[in-house]
């Protein structure tokens, strides 16, 4: 086990930056995703990371080893791709053996490694398969075992779920995280999936046009976000524009006018009157409701805000309900979700229907 450590790592292709000065580091046995949307980056950083790129600039360690001018064979690292890449002609065992024969283990050495694989993936008995009788979850957890079969210091994956369909993306998540915990390895995980990498991290770094924009465990990306755009593709966040109006520095709490209405926000970073910002809310932070209880006002901080609109759609995705309600002169609708046995009740209100929203947690964030 070892850990990992991305010093300054700067990468272009053409005059382009696929990377920027990114720095991260992942624990000695942590399983550290990265997560972004498509093209900021991940898999260069992967590829970085595994040796199978130089950057242009930066370094990569293993523990106090710099790795950086070391070819991806030397590193000893395990990956597992998107592609399920498995040799079509080779048995399950063949498969997973392939690593150990060349590097010349003893036959008997592999042959107990290969069984013990096959328990830690579930997958006794499946020995003498050919990849073409596997489905495509078998087939990823082979994948798992043949990275694992050379005792790899450090698991990297790259979007391995990414061809898999919802329900077996599901359950195999939460697999792989047993799988790499069981073994106690430093992991690497690339997703653009903000549920999968909620599910099993520990520690995420979100990345966005080749900059790191954020590291945290799930819980303080979720409720920390230091700019709209971990705001967003975290949290499903509403954004109202607005402009600061007054500053109460003591409580770090902004006046800001949106459209017409003046709402209370707790600022995020240096923010000054005048300023244009982003008001984020969360959809599970808005409740809605045909009259305004002033003791729920009272009892809630007293930064509670409270908008008068009219429901203009009802969604019932299943597990929540959203509605979608306009509000005058703000630019967009806002969308509160309800949770739990109170959905049911919300169903019987009308579109058009006028309504209070009472936002019981913001934040605001400066327009750059
Ligand atoms: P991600 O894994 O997040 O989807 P990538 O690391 O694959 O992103 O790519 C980052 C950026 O670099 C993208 O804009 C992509 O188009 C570009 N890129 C990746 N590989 C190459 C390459 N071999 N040549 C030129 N541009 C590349």
């Amino acid at each position: 086990m070892v850990k990992v450590l991305v010093e300054n790592v700067s990468k272009k292709y053409g005059d382009t930056y696929a990377l920027r000065e990114v720095n991260m580091v992942a624990e000695d046995g942590a399983l550290v995703c990265i997560l972004g949307p498509s093209g900021s980056g991940k898999s260069t950083l992967l590829r970085i990371i595994a040796g199978l790129l130089p950057p242009d600039q930066g370094r990569v360690y293993f523990d106090d080893v710099d790795v950086t001018d070391l070819p991806a064979w030397r590193r000893n690292v395990g990956m597992v791709f998107q592609s399920i890449s498995l040799f079509p002609h080779l048995s399950v065992y063949d498969n997973i053996a392939f690593g150990a024969k060349l590097r010349k283990m003893p036959k008997d050495e592999i042959d107990r490694k290969v069984k013990d694989l096959l328990r830690l993936v579930r997958l006794d008995g499946y020995e003498k398969r050919k990849p073409r009788e596997l489905s495509g979850g078998e087939a990823q957890r082979v994948a798992i075992a043949r990275a694992l079969i050379i005792d790899p210091s450090v698991l990297l994956f790259d979007e391995p779920l990414g061809h898999l369909d919802a329900k077996l993306r599901e359950s195999l998540k939460f697999e792989i995280r047993r799988i790499v915990k069981e073994t106690g390895k430093t992991a690497l995980y690339v997703t653009h999936d903000q549920s999968e990498a909620f599910a099993i991290a520990d520690y995420i770094y979100v990345i966005n046009k080749g900059v790191i924009e954020q590291g945290g465990t799930p819980v303080e990306l979720y409720e920390n976000p230091k700019s709209p755009f971990i705001a967003e593709f975290v949290g499903n966040t509403n954004f109202l524009k607005g402009k600061v109006i007054e500053i109460n520095r003591d409580e770090h709490v902004a006046k800001v006018l949106a459209g017409d209405v003046e709402l209370f926000v707790p600022m995020r970073g240096d923010i000054n009157i005048g300023d244009n910002v982003f008001i984020g809310i969360k959809p599970e932070d808005i409740k809605v409701s045909k009259q305004v209880d002033e003791n729920i006002v009272k009892k809630e901080n007293r930064y509670v805000n409270v908008l008068e609109g009219k429901l203009l759609k009802k969604i019932f995705i299943g597990p929540y309900l959203r509605l979608e309600i306009v509000i005058d002169n703000l630019e967009e609708p806002v969308k509160a979700d309800v949770y739990g046995e109170d959905r049911y009740k919300y169903l019987s209100m009308n579109e058009g229907d006028k309504v209070y929203v009472l936002i019981h947690k913001s934040v605001a964030f400066k327009h750059s």
